[in-house]
C-alpha cells in the first residue's frame, strides 16, 4: 500500500516514553515506539519527531522555581528523551539526527532547518529537542512550529488514549470519541488534543493532526496509510 503521507512530524510525548509509574524512561516503551516509526520509514515515509520532557519534568511542576528556569530544566528534560530515541533507533539500524533549539554541540546538531530538511532527504530521522528554545512554550506549539517549518503533510500525534474524546473517557463513562473535527472545534470546545497556541498554529498554517494510541502495536502504520483510527483534525 502507498502511504497517505511523504512527510510527517511526529510528537511522541515524554509520557509516552515512560512506564507504569509515569516517570523515566521505559526500555519496552522506548524500542516499541521506536520499532513503529521504523516501520513506516520503511515504506518510505520521511519522519521528523518533536519529543516532550513530561516523564521527566514540566515547567508547572516547579512551583518554588521561577517559571522560566523551571521551563528551561523542563526543555532539557526534552533533550534526555531525544538522545534515548537516537540510540533506540541506531540500534535498529536506522539513522537519526537529533537538533536542539539551545545549543549543546556535544550532544547534539543546532536546529537548522535546511539540514533537517536535508537529513530528512537523506533518509534519516531527526529528533527535535529542547522544544522552541523559548519558556511558557509546549513541545505542542514546538510540533506546530517545526511542522510548518519543515512542510509536513501531517503531525502524527502518538497518545496514551485512542482518539479524541469529549470528556476524558476513563473518568465520564458518557464520554464521545470524535472521528473527525475541525481546528475551530478543538479550540472552542477546549479538547485538550493540544494546547491552545498548538491548535491555533495549526489552524493558522493549515496542519493537519492526527491522533492515535501508540500502545497498541501497529497503529503508526495503519496511521500513515490512511486508515480510520483515532481522530482526523483538519
Ligand atoms: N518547554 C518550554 N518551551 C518549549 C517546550 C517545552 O519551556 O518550547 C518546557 C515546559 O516547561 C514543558 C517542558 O519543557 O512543561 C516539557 O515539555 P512538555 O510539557 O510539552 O512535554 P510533554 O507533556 O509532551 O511530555
Amino acid at each position: 500500500m502507498k502511504p497517505r503521507y511523504k512527510r510527517v512530524l511526529i510528537k511522541v510525548s515524554g509520557e509516552a516514553l515512560a512506564g507504569p509509574d509515569k516517570f523515566g524512561i521505559s526500555d519496552e516503551m522506548l524500542s516499541g515506539i521506536a520499532a513503529q516509526i521504523k516501520e513506516i520509514h520503511e515504506l518510505g515515509v520521511q519522519i521528523a519527531i518533536v519529543v516532550g520532557g513530561g516523564n521527566f519534568w514540566r515547567g508547572r511542576t516547579g512551583q518554588s522555581i521561577d517559571r522560566a528556569t523551571a521551563d528551561y530544566m523542563g526543555m532539557l528534560a526534552t533533550t534526555m528523551n531525544a538522545m534515548a530515541l537516537q540510540d533506540a533507533f541506531e540500534k535498529q539500524g536506522l539513522p537519526a539526527a537529533v537538533q536542539t533549539a539551545i545549543s549543546m554541540t556535544q550532544i547534539a546538531e543546532p536546529y537548522n532547518r535546511k539540514k533537517a530538511i536535508s537529513h530528512l532527504e537523506a533518509g534519516k530521522v531527526v529528533i527535535f529537542g529542547t522544544g522552541t528554545g523559548s519558556p511558557f512554550f509546549s513541545t505542542d506549539t514546538t510540533s506546530a512550529l517545526r511542522a510548518a517549518e519543515i512542510d509536513a503533510d501531517v503531525i502524527l500525534l502518538a497518545k496514551k488514549v485512542d482518539a479524541v474524546y469529549s470528556a476524558d473517557p476513563e473518568v465520564d463513562p458518557n464520554a464521545i470519541k470524535y472521528d473527525q473535527l475541525a481546528h475551530k472545534e478543538v479550540i472552542e470546545k477546549q479538547l485538550g488534543v493540544m494546547d491552545i497556541t498548538a491548535a491555533t498554529l495549526c489552524m493558522e498554517n493549515n496542519i493537519a493532526i492526527h491522533v492515535f494510541g501508540v500502545s497498541e502495536k501497529g497503529n503508526m502504520l495503519k496511521a500513515i496509510n490512511g486508515e480510520k483510527i483515532g481522530t482526523i483534525v483538519r
